[in-house]
């Protein structure tokens, strides 16, 4: 028996000497590639080795190639560039999934076509059953007021029709959807929505942010394995354009379990950082539990609350420090009143967790930067890293107060590109100064996590990484951007979908970065989107998405 352990321990120390004098073998190393490692300490090398899903060597071929042993895989990447693994700061997961099913309404240029649309769905739909859409934005009509239900109660008398806006702050539904949800003339608007009435005060079908809840309680509920189902979807969809992680920006506690399931099976190809969508049950389950963090080996985390401070902007509920310039009796709205924002963060940093606050509106952001100043002075904490999400529009004196406080704004580029059409007839000429100001704040030494915010927008990360830089749409308009001062390095962009995400969410530590000892996720793309024209940008392709030295996707050549 003595001799056994013996034996053992003299294995085990030789074994640990040879380990000193030759590396252990790497599972792969990919040569002849252009990596931006994102690590200042060798920011572009040729070569890079993973072993037991972690970078284990960046550098040239020739070190690299010294780590190869009989198993080794060797990817020739041909010159083709690789970054890591890129992560959208800001997305909805779930509603990812579950609109690959719906009626994509996106690309749709009038009213008449979304009818068409839902025409077509309706020929192929059991009666009753509720047909559901989303993507329609009437700032894109030649008449940009709201839709009314009108036209979709008559081809669908029968079948309850919803239809989201882009933002996902507004719906328009039918009249069959409207009965079914037992709503009538008499139906008061909840505090923080908005019921848009015709002038007999009959609801015309457009309910705005808290409203909506007025129709959609009705809606049918998806099944345990339906959210399974749309969950792995979205994943997929995520991995094929080069997504290694999304912060999840507010998930009830189902669609978490949801998430923790998989993850717990290992099938869960995502690093999703799952906010806590603002519910009391559901946050004082999770603050008994604690902040959840890398679960799964690195594939869920839990230990961030999401609230709201305010609406969006294209359905005027971006709360305004002054009236909307295109309707002067309107400021906004306020989601969630001061007191709970602050009472909910400062119960968050008792907790040991972080808050990411949607804001939009200048009063919106200013409400939620006095809400965190004030937790913090009750519960002074060093290391918070609190967020407010969207920050489109900033007065001029809240700018500083975000590296004041130590408050990141995670931001969606992408929204500058759709929003510049009609954003200045909302706010007037003067406000657009302080609107998707990103150089603004990052002069004041902040980080910039960017994002997506999918559904509202399309899930490929390189739409924002393009605004970023550019601040055009994806037809290189206007030349040479808009307010173009505000305009991001490419350093900084893809900063802004790896590093600082990461730094964003407690991760820095193990992802964000080609460095040695973190996960191994990357992308190969079939361009260098650090050197090509800004108009080229959103022509690059994902040929491969590694998460842990794994590929999760390969497009097929
Ligand atoms: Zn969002």
């Amino acid at each position: 028996m003595r001799l056994t352990a013996l034996c053992a321990l003299l294995a085990f120390s030789s074994s640990l000497a040879a380990q000193r004098a030759t590396p252990q073998p790497a599972d792969l190393i990919v040569t002849n590639a252009r990596i931006y490692t994102v690590d200042d300490s060798h920011p572009f090398v040729s070569a890079m080795a993973v072993r037991d899903g972690r970078v284990q060597f960046v550098g040239s071929a020739r070190e690299a190639l010294l780590l190869r042993g009989a198993s080794t895989r060797v990817i020739d990447a041909a010159g083709q560039t690789v970054i890591p693994g890129m992560v959208d700061a800001h997305g909805h997961l779930f509603e990812l999934g579950a609109g690959l099913r719906n009626i994509d309404l996106t690309d749709t240029r009038s009213f008449d076509e979304i009818v068409a649309r839902v025409a077509a769905r309706i020929k192929d739909t059991p009666a009753n059953r509720w047909v559901l859409g989303r993507g329609w934005d009437q700032n894109k009509w030649g008449d940009t007021r709201f839709p009314t239900h009108e036209a979709l109660s008559r081809i669908s008398p029968n079948n309850p029709v919803v239809l989201e806006r882009v933002d996902g702050h507004a719906i328009l539904a039918n009249a069959a959807a409207m009965r079914a949800a037992s709503v009538t003339a008499a139906t008061q608007a909840p505090a923080g929505g908005r019921i848009e009435r015709d002038a007999n005060g009959q609801p015309t079908g457009v309910f705005v942010d808290n409203a909506m809840g007025l129709v959609q309680h009705a809606l049918p509920q998806m099944s345990h394995d339906d959210m399974r189902t749309a969950t792995l979807a979205a994943i997929a969809e995520a991995n094929r354009y080069g997504l290694v992680g999304m912060h999840d920006a507010g998930e009830p506690r189902e669609i978490i379990d949801v998430f923790e399931e998989l993850a717990k099976a290992g099938t869960f190809s995502l690093r999703a950082y799952v906010m806590i969508s603002d519910d009391s049950g559901t946050i004082e389950h999770y603050f008994q539990r604690g902040p959840q963090s890398a679960l799964y080996d690195g594939h869920l985390w839990i230990r961030t609350i999401k609230l709201y401070a305010d609406g969006a902007l294209g359905s005027r509920g971006a709360a305004l420090l002054d009236p909307y310039a295109d309707d002067p009796k309107n400021v906004g709205l306020l989601k969630s009143t001061p007191q709970h924002l602050q009472d909910v963060s400062t119960r968050a940093l008792q907790h040991g967790f972080q808050v990411a606050t949607h804001a939009i509106g200048d009063r919106g952001n200013r409400v939620a930067l006095d809400a965190y100043e004030g937790a913090l002075k009750s519960v002074p904490t060093v290391d918070h890293r609190f967020r407010i999400e969207h920050v489109q529009i900033l007065d001029h004196a809240d700018v500083p107060r975000f590296a004041q406080l130590g408050v990141i704004p995670s931001m969606q580029a992408v929204h500058q590109a759709s929003d510049m059409y009609w954003a200045p007839a909302r706010l007037g000429y003067a406000r657009t100064f302080g609107a998707y100001a990103w150089r603004s704040l990052l002069n004041t030494g902040v980080i910039i996590p960017n994002g997506s915010d999918v559904p509202v927008e399309r899930v490929n990360p390189l739409y924002s990484f393009h605004a970023a830089v550019s601040r055009q749409d994806d037809s290189s308009w206007p030349p040479g951007g808009w307010f173009p001062e505000q305009k991001m390095t490419r350093d900084e962009a893809l900063k802004g979908m790896t590093i600082w995400p990461a730094y964003a969410a407690f991760q820095e530590t193990l992802t964000g970065s080609l460095t040695p000892g973190k996960y191994a996720d990357f992308v190969i793309l079939d361009r260098d989107i650090m050197t090509i024209p800004d108009a080229e940008i959103l022509g690059a392709r994902v040929f491969a998405t590694y998460i842990s030295g794994r590929a999760v996707f390969e497009r097929s050549r």
